[in-house]
């Protein structure tokens, strides 16, 4: 899961980005309107942190503005001020919910938690990948209706490939997926969780084919040479 964190007060902008990591949330960070604007142009997130007050120009213009050009992410206002006015037009702009500061980081991702499980539902669905199943409304992994235990970054890994089965995905788009956006990708960390996803999957790990100095491939289709 990725997240794209717009808050120009460092203390916050901190706090949240090393909460939300410690959940297994890939985090970027904006200080501005315009490195918003920037961010969400070449990243795609799963959610959205606005701060109403940016230096700038003001959270509610910038949602208003990214709905207009069709950016559909969820977004969640933080906001300082607790009066109605706002967050009637916070709600107005095309928000899809919005918080009080202060709050507490636990009302936080259940919130964060809520908005993805209501996108989800307009769509997501299970993934075969050969005897797994991957159920994205309840990001986890099944083999024979039991869970496989896999860590938040694991899950995002294997989500993201399995989105794109059959498609070579590059250890950048992974990193930045998975990880952050604009710093230069790690491909040992990307290979060390590749290796943890390949023995969660037990028999399926092949699937997840390596594409010399390029990236990944995961193999969805069906076992066909199961029933012979
Ligand atoms: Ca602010």
């Amino acid at each position: 899961m990725k997240v794209l964190v717009v808050e120009d007060e460092k203390p916050a902008a901190n706090y949240l980005k090393s909460g939300l990591s410690e959940e297994g949330f890939a985090v970027d960070v904006a200080r501005t309107v315009g490195d918003a604007d920037d961010f969400i142009e070449i990243a795609v997130y799963d959610v959205v942190l606005l701060d109403v007050m940016l230096p700038g120009g003001s959270g509610i213009e910038l949602c208003r503005n990214w709905r207009k050009r069709g950016i559909s992410v969820p977004i969640l206002f933080l906001t300082a001020r607790d009066d109605l006015h706002d967050r009637v037009a916070g709600l107005d702009a095309g928000s899809d919910d919005y918080l009080i500061k202060p709050f507490s980081f636990e009302e936080l991702t259940a919130r964060i938690r809520a908005l993805l499980r209501r996108q989800r539902s307009s769509g997501a669905s299970d993934i075969a990948i050969g005897s797994h199943v991957l159920d994205m409304n309840r990001r986890r992994l099944l083999l024979n209706a039991e869970a496989v235990s896999l860590t938040a970054r694991e899950y995002q890994l294997l989500e993201y490939l399995a989105l794109n089965c059959g498609r070579l995905v590059t250890r950048t788009a992974l990193w930045e997926h998975v990880w952050e956006t604009g710093s230069e990708p790690d491909s040992n960390v990307v290979d060390v969780y590749i290796r943890y996803v390949r023995n969660k999957l037990g028999d399926d790990g092949g699937r997840i084919e390596t594409v010399r100095g390029r990236g990944y491939v995961l193999n969805c289709a069906a076992n066909v040479h199961e029933h012979q």
